[in-house]
């Protein structure tokens, strides 16, 4: 961060449990800052306590229900030089919490927005996954039901990145199965309390997870963590196109086709079906 004296928004990560996580330069800025916006004052008020921190002025609430109001407030601040930090409950502030239009307002306002980089629960669960992790995809929060969510899943059939998304306990078990019903054998890491006494990292396919948390609901808060669909798909469709040849050859129909080498294959039979569609038109 530049000590210019100008007036700047820090955006300022706290950990997502162990409070050994808050950075020197987190505890540095959270002190030196003229004011610090917080998604829950109680909450990181007991953080700040906890590491003997007195910040300068009164804590200030910014959450989802007053972050548009408070947005021209903060632009006034940094306009008059001040040094104002914004912290949420846990973690990263605007990933899947307030945050980012604040950021968005101040930065529209020509100003400066900095931040003091540390915990946030996506990156901290795909880095222990041990899935692959240079291209990933954040999903924050499914939509709890409906079409959006629906979509947001079917999305993910023919996606090659790494998904990450947070879950509750409550929906944990059903997500699964639900995940599980469309790819048993794509890998999963449920990634629970990281950092915290009862941190917990479940490997395996999505199946074994959905029955390991379908007979008990877990307790805590948990990062789901899926694969991406592992095959290159310019080989693949070629290789889809092989045994879809062969299957029609053997007399099957279109559906037993599609079925018979999406299983093989272990590929979404919504594109094998897609290409076995291709193929129809081709020979029309
Ligand atoms: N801003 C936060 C961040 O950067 O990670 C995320 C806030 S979001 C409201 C809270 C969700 O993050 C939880 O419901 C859980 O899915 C995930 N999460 C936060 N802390 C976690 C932890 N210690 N272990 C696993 N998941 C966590």
């Amino acid at each position: 961060m530049e000590q210019s004296g100008e007036g700047q928004l820090v955006v300022v990560a706290t950990p997502i449990g162990n409070l050994g996580d808050l950075s020197p330069r987190a505890l540095q800025v959270l002190t030196n800052a003229d004011v610090v916006y917080c998604e829950d004052t109680r909450r990181s008020r007991t953080l700040f306590s906890a590491h003997g921190l007195s910040p300068k002025s009164p804590l200030q609430s910014l959450h989802e229900h007053n972050e548009a109001e408070r947005c021209a407030q903060v632009i006034e601040r940094v306009r008059a030089g001040q040094l104002v930090a914004l912290v949420s409950d846990a973690g990263t502030p605007g990933i899947s919490d307030p945050g980012e239009r604040v950021v968005a307002a101040v930065a529209q306002a020509g100003l400066t927005v900095t931040g003091v980089p540390g915990p946030s629960a996506v990156v901290a669960a795909l880095s222990i996954s041990g899935l692959a992790s240079e291209r990933f995809v954040m999903e924050g929060f499914l939509p709890r039901k409906g079409s959006e969510r629906q979509r947001r899943v079917e999305s993910w059939d023919l996606e090659a990145r790494t998904v990450v998304f947070y879950e509750s306990p409550q929906r944990l078990g059903a997500t699964l199965a639900e995940l599980a019903a469309r790819w048993p054998t794509r890998a999963a890491v449920v990634a629970r309390e990281l950092t915290k006494l009862h941190e917990e990292t479940a490997r395996g396919t999505l199946s074994e997870l959905a029955a390991r948390y379908g007979h008990h609901e877990p307790q805590g808060e948990i990062v789901v963590v899926l694969a991406g669909v592992v095959v290159s798909r310019a080989v693949d469709d070629d290789e889809i196109q092989r045994a879809l040849a062969r299957a029609f050859e053997e007399g099957a129909s279109t559906r037993d086709a599609v079925d018979e080498v999406a299983a093989a294959l272990g590929v979404a039979r919504r594109h094998v079906y897609q290409l076995a569609l291709e193929r129809t038109d081709d020979e029309d």
